[in-house]
């Protein structure tokens, strides 16, 4: 279990406390509960306590970010206090600007005259990043801000990339490395063994040398575009010579056209990764406390030496010098958040030709409750009588009727029925 975040009652953080510690004090009345999720308690008579510094590691990576909270006691060593795997949105942002771009383009071709074309006048801001990166970031942020509310953090470390975007001369992120050509050497090598998985493309081998490969030759006017690059061993490098790919490959017509799909695609997860670590090193430093870089090539040897399996928040905690010995109570289950975003301003479902195909969007909230907050439910009777505490994932303006999540189906309850224990703050939370 996680342990529970306490604030004094001047909201200064505390220490963490046990679950059962917690438990005692709520119920002798000393402290109330402060927030569902993350779990927090308020003391209702100390203002203040002895902390010891706590270090806020982060593996932040493309779908899921890990985070660990992780204290030095005289005794124990290294303990993990509290974990998370944050779980980002970026697929789904991605989906509604364009969906939103769609529906916007077929209105006004539909409505509006003809306008001349404007020139390029926009430009933008300086370490733009596109929103379904930037979200990753501000995600990350946000759970720093809000763990330095809730516990004494002293200092912060973060994995970043194994081969650094900004050495990078065209990340492909943008899409640039396809009009302008090449990497830097050492860095193209890297992104390479990535993206190709530290394999011979013609003949499978692993763990030989592998050497930089042409796909069209050089010879044959190929380019030295990262798309047409691939990783051989020397004897297939040799073998190949500046015969054509097809030609080369032809009693394997499989390998061919994986070698030839793979070689288009661009290496977007890792691509992402990097170019977001980058950008949250940046973003973690604005709290003014110390940041620490470490290579993803230590949180491996650190996890693997421990005997520790492979988990976001598991990696976060093994991040850096300190995480070479880190002790992980057994019964530890991360807190599992899910960044959902706050509702959307669309105001008219569209069919899929983009007209307008439902009534109009009336309020956000019934009862005062909307979208994303936690209430607890009594139903008295039917087939869902009980209690529940969960997260409104729908709302009806008709009939004033909320929905939760009760077996894994939706269902309606009416609003009358329920309080609010915690208002919805963009994120769906669970325990894994
Ligand atoms: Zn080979």
């Amino acid at each position: 279990m996680n342990t529970v975040f306490v604030l004094s009652n001047t909201k200064k953080p505390l220490m963490p406390t046990r679950p059962a510690r917690a438990r005692r004090l709520l119920r002798d009345k000393k402290a109330a509960v402060y927030r569902m999720y993350p779990f927090t308690i308020i003391l209702k008579e100390r203002a203040d306590g002895e902390t010891q510094p706590i270090e806020a590691k982060f593996d932040p990576g493309s779908k899921t970010t890990g985070i660990a909270l992780v204290a030095e006691f005289p005794q124990q060593g290294r303990v993990v206090l509290w974990a998370a795997n944050l779980n980002h949105r970026g697929d789904s942002i991605r989906k509604r600007l364009a969906d939103r771009r769609a529906i916007r383009r077929n209105r006004r071709n539909r409505k509006t005259r003809y306008r001349q074309m404007r020139v390029l006048n926009r430009k933008r801001p300086q370490g733009w990043l596109p929103p379904s990166l930037q979200s990753r970031v501000d995600n990350v942020e946000n759970w720093l801000k809000k763990i330095i509310d809730r516990a004494p953090i002293a200092a912060v470390a973060v994995e970043t990339a194994r081969f650094d975007t900004q050495a990078l001369q065209n990340p492909e992120i943008s899409g640039v490395e396809y009009q302008q050509g090449e990497l830097a050497g050492y860095e193209l090598r890297e992104y390479l063994l990535e993206k190709w998985n530290r394999t011979c493309a013609y003949c499978g081998a692993q763990h030989v040398p592998l050497e930089i490969e042409h796909i069209v030759s050089r010879s044959k006017g190929g380019s030295d575009r990262v798309s047409n690059l691939t990783l051989a061993c020397h004897d297939c490098n040799q073998k190949k010579g500046n015969q054509p790919l097809e030609v080369f490959l032809a009693h394997d017509p499989k390998r061919l056209a994986r070698i030839k799909a793979h070689a288009k695609a661009p290496l977007k997860d890792a691509a992402a990764v990097n170019v977001i670590r980058y950008a949250i090193g940046n973003a973690l430093k604005k709290f003014g406390l110390p940041v620490s870089f470490w290579s993803g090539g230590r949180t491996k040897k650190n996890r693997v030496l421990q005997g520790y399996t492979k988990d976001h928040w598991i990696d976060a905690a093994c991040v850096g010098e300190t995480g070479a010995e880190v002790h992980i109570p057994q019964e530890m289950r991360p807190l599992i958040i899910t960044a959902t975003g706050r509702g959307h301003r669309q105001f008219t479902r569209v069919n899929k030709f983009g007209f307008p195909c439902a009534k109009a969007k009336t309020g956000k909230t019934v009862n005062e409750i909307r979208t994303g907050d936690v209430v607890k439910l009594i139903q008295p009777k039917g087939k869902y009588a009980g209690e529940y505490c969960a997260r409104v994932t729908a709302i009806k303006n008709s009939n004033n009727y909320i929905s939760i999540t009760v077996n894994h189906k939706q269902t309606w309850f009416a609003a009358k029925l329920a309080h609010i224990m915690q208002r919805g703050d963009g994120y769906a939370y669970a325990y894994a």
